[in-house]
């Protein structure tokens, strides 16, 4: 059984247990395999042990690996860091986009998504740890963002996502994913609805599924350390 195999299968009891501990059905926490730096070999290993959403931080690379798997009918989501000049292949070849920071990406998005696809899933990427990250909008901006990006005929406002900086224990590490959590309950209460919180990584996923995560992204624990984060 090759090492990725049965990393998965590793990483899918840690989101059974964690989700068990929560009160949560396993069900509603979809696994997303961050496949970024890794072959797309790696993938087709992945995909025959039954995963099928792959996660890609960088434009070109990612369409590669989407064309490469084309017969495979994997779900593909965007979750790095977007320029407004490669909006275009996103939206071609991807059916999910986390890490929207700005109203500009998502205008561009939704003017480049063929009609022939179904709607581009999109999540607000949101920056709760403040100075850590310069990525994401700030919580304060995020229903004025939601509230725009639901307007866009052809994106589907999907939920909230985070990357906190790293914390070493588990009560330290819900603190930024409660934020999360409770922004999503307030851009609800807004009458903006939001059925997804992605958020969790290799090291922070049972934190985040505590908190009610609904995508965990994991790379490292299913494909093994990058050479380069
Ligand atoms: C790389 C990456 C991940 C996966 O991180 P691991 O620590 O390898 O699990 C998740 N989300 C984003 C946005 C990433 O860039």
């Amino acid at each position: 059984m090759s090492a990725i195999v049965s990393n998965l299968q590793a990483v899918r009891e840690r989101i059974a247990k964690a989700a068990s501990e929560a009160g949560r059905s396993p069900q509603e926490i979809r696994l997303l395999a961050v496949s970024k730096t890794w072959p797309v070999d790696c993938v087709i290993d992945a995909s025959r042990a039954g995963q099928q959403l792959f996660g890609e931080n960088y434009v070109q690379e990612g369409v590669a690996k989407v064309l490469a798997a084309s017969g495979l009918n994997l779900e593909w989501h965007f979750i790095g860091p977007l320029q407004t000049n490669k909006t275009r292949l996103v939206a071609e070849h991807f059916s999910w986009v986390h890490s929207i920071d700005r109203l500009k990406l998502a205008e561009r998005l939704s003017a480049q998504r063929r009609d022939a696809l179904p709607p581009l899933s999109v999540c607000v990427q949101v920056n709760v740890s403040g100075e850590a990250s310069k990525r994401g909008c700030t919580p304060s901006d995020a229903l004025g963002l939601c509230q725009a990006i639901a307007a866009l005929p052809r994106l589907a406002l999907r939920g909230l996502m985070a990357i906190p900086e790293a914390a070493h224990d588990f009560a330290a590490q819900r603190v930024p994913f409660r934020q999360v959590r409770q922004l999503r309950e307030q851009i609800r209460d807004a009458g903006v609805p939001l059925d997804t919180l992605s958020m969790g990584m290799s090291h922070d996923l049972e934190a985040a599924v505590a908190e009610g995560a609904t995508i965990v992204r994991i790379g490292t624990a299913i494909f093994g350390e990058r050479d380069n984060a």
